[in-house]
């Protein structure tokens, strides 16, 4: 190694609402089965924004993201399926693929490996960086087809499969109305894969017109978050009720909201991170509604091969959702973009 590839530059967490783009050592193979991935792009998602406002602990230092696209570049001897050169996207959860859970496709069950999210913890360094070590690179990285965009595969790492898994959680078929609250990147691919899994209607609530707009755009009926919700919703679904409900913003206010918009004996699905400990969820009301609540972590490998098969057949154009791409260096701009929603941002893609 000479010396200009001993270090690398990445996104780093100082303090609250402050990251800093810095040299840090250049990542190295850490044990047999990992590899490391040079990053074409990475992506800022609305869960580095919670560390980002410091609303999870976070430890100053920690290497930020976990949705990136690369090349291989150092593969472990124990890797077997990967090759250097092949271009992949990396998954934002890892597991080890050889425990029980990992091989039943639910790495958040995993094991073997104690921190599951890249970019989180000190432990799992993130793919805001121009490389990034990849632990078991067998099951947490995916050769990309040729005609695959890198902005394509960037959205597959973690929001489209929280959409295909929010909408799958939610038991959307045929039929069903569907809500869905926040219309950040992860509401509007649940939306579109309520979508596809048949919703008649899907009715999108955020508190942003701009993001109201993208929802129309993926034929949703748009509703403010303002005033009187739930009647607003019930007038645009004519009544019918709503059969499922997906919480894509992680909030108390939000979570109440989902049980107040669902019929009775529905089901209500929540992707939005919600981590403390002292959340008020009212048991009473959801008992005389009998719903069914349901709420975790994207196993992002179960809806890989499907969402592929989608964005090959231009089901899903999940680039079009990229609105901003800056250098990896301008990092403290896009975030702030990001948070505050400004210009349109609804997506960034970072390029080192
Ligand atoms: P984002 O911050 O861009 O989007 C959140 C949206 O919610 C915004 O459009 C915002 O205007 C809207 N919102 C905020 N408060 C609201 C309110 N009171 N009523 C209605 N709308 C409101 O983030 P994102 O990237 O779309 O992520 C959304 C959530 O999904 C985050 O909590 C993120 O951590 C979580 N997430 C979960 C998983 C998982 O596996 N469960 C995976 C990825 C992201
Ligand atoms: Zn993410
Ligand atoms: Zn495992």
């Amino acid at each position: 190694m000479n010396a200009e590839e001993a270090w690398v530059r990445a996104v780093v967490w100082q303090g609250t609402e402050t990251v800093v783009v810095e040299e840090v050592p250049a990542p190295a193979i850490t044990d047999p089965h990992s590899a490391v991935v040079r990053v074409l792009a990475s992506s800022i998602c609305g869960s580095d924004l919670h560390l980002y406002h410091a609303k999870v602990p976070v430890v100053p230092g920690t290497i930020l993201g976990h949705e990136a696209v690369g090349i291989v570049e150092a593969v472990g001897e124990r890797v077997e399926r990967v090759r250097v050169g092949d271009r992949v996207l990396i998954s934002a959860v890892v597991g080890c693929g050889l425990c029980q859970p990992c091989r039943a496709l639910y790495p958040v069950g995993c094991e073997t490996i104690s921190v599951k999210v890249f970019g989180v913890s000190p432990l799992l360094p993130g793919t805001q960086a121009e490389k990034v070590v990849v632990p078991y690179a067998d099951f947490n990285v995916w050769p990309l087809p040729p005609e695959f965009s890198d902005l394509d595969a960037l959205l597959l790492t973690d929001i489209f499969p929280t959409g295909l898994y929010a909408a799958d959680n939610a038991r959307v078929s045929p039929g069903d109305v569907v809500a869905v609250i926040g219309c950040g990147p992860v509401g509007l691919c649940a939306i579109q894969c309520a979508h596809l899994l048949g919703a008649a209607m899907v009715v999108a609530v955020d508190q942003v017109a701009e993001r109201l707009r993208w929802a129309t755009r993926f034929g949703a009926q748009a509703v403010a978050n303002e005033g009187n919700v739930v009647r607003r919703v019930q007038e645009v679904t004519g009544e019918q009720g709503v059969d499922a409900v997906i919480e894509a913003v992680g909030s108390e206010e939000t979570l109440r909201l989902a049980l107040d918009l669902v019929r009775a004996g529905g089901r209500i699905s929540m992707v939005g991170v919600l981590v403390r400990e002292d959340v008020h969820f009212p048991l009473g009301a959801a008992l005389l509604k009998d719903v069914t609540v349901r709420v975790g972590l994207v196993n992002v490998p179960r809806y890989l091969s499907q969402l592929f098969a989608l964005v090959r057949n231009e089901r899903l154009r999940p680039r079009e959702m990229v609105t901003h791409t800056f250098s990896l260096s301008d990092a403290p701009r896009a975030y702030a973009l990001f948070d505050r929603k400004e210009d349109g941002c609804l997506k960034v893609c970072l390029r080192p």
